[in-house]
């Protein structure tokens, strides 16, 4: 069987749709918009099996009617628990579901904090993580609906997974995190010249107009100071800290 391979549309400035394809056939996580996404689909002749999402927001889910419209046998994967805000799922998955998708096998992690019902999607077999808005690059979501002892679990949790896995966060959010993380961390921290180091790296990267997704588990537990928070309190610190930062 041919590799699974991922990519990502960049839509609405700083969204992230990620395109999952083998064989053919494809899955998208987290449409924001429709056209880009069946644009992309069209000109590499895909055909749309599965749409998976991790959160109810707009900005995750706003592309679902126009891309089930062009294919309307695709499944839409959402957690079961959010199917009143999430009201077209065709297939609810809970915590700890695993489930079959371009023939991978797909984990279901529960993660809540940015919202109550966030769930994120491990590809365990070839290495990647859909994350949505729980663990950014460098950052974490907005705590909208949860706590911050909910997030530091969900982010310890994804932090649990192999180090090499790839970490698909569903915005382009890097350069303002590690500036803040930058201005922020304790100079005494082992960590600051990691994330001074990935700081111009990503400089670099976003000059020459290119993405900084995905991260990975291992970059994430050096250079991520919400992953590092050592307890809920700190994290709420920091997340208050990133809140008001005009940087
Ligand atoms: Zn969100």
């Amino acid at each position: 069987m041919p590799q699974l391979r991922v990519g990502l549309i960049l839509v609405l400035h700083d969204n992230y749709v990620f395109v999952l394809q083998r064989d053919g056939q494809a899955a998208v996580v987290d449409p924001a918009v429709a056209e880009p996404v069946i644009a992309a689909l069209e000109q590499q002749g895909l055909e749309l099996v599965a749409i998976l999402q991790t959160h109810h927001h707009s900005d995750h889910i706003g592309g679902t009617p126009g891309l089930l419209a062009r294919w309307p046998a695709a499944a839409v994967l959402a957690s079961w628990e959010d199917r009143a805000r999430i009201p077209l799922q065709t297939q609810g998955v809970a915590n700890g579901d695993r489930l079959e998708l371009l023939g991978e096998p797909v984990e279901v992690l529960a993660v809540p904090g940015h919202t109550r019902a966030h769930i994120a999607y491990h590809l365990p077999a070839s290495g990647h993580l859909f994350c949505g808005d729980t663990l950014f690059a460098g950052g974490c979501g907005r705590l909208f609906e949860g706590s911050a002892a909910q997030m530091r679990d969900s982010l310890q949790r994804l932090a649990a997974l192999p180090p090499a896995t790839r970490v698909w966060c569903a915005h382009e959010y890097t350069e303002a995190n590690l500036r803040w993380a930058a201005a922020t961390v304790d100079p005494q921290d082992p960590c600051a010249a990691a994330i001074g180091t990935r700081l111009a790296a990503v400089r670099q990267a976003r000059a020459r107009g290119e993405a900084t997704i995905p991260s990975s588990v291992e970059l994430e537990l050096a250079t991520n100071l919400f992953v590092r928070a050592s307890s809920a309190e700190q994290l709420a610190t920091l997340r208050a800290s990133k809140d008001n930062w005009a940087g």
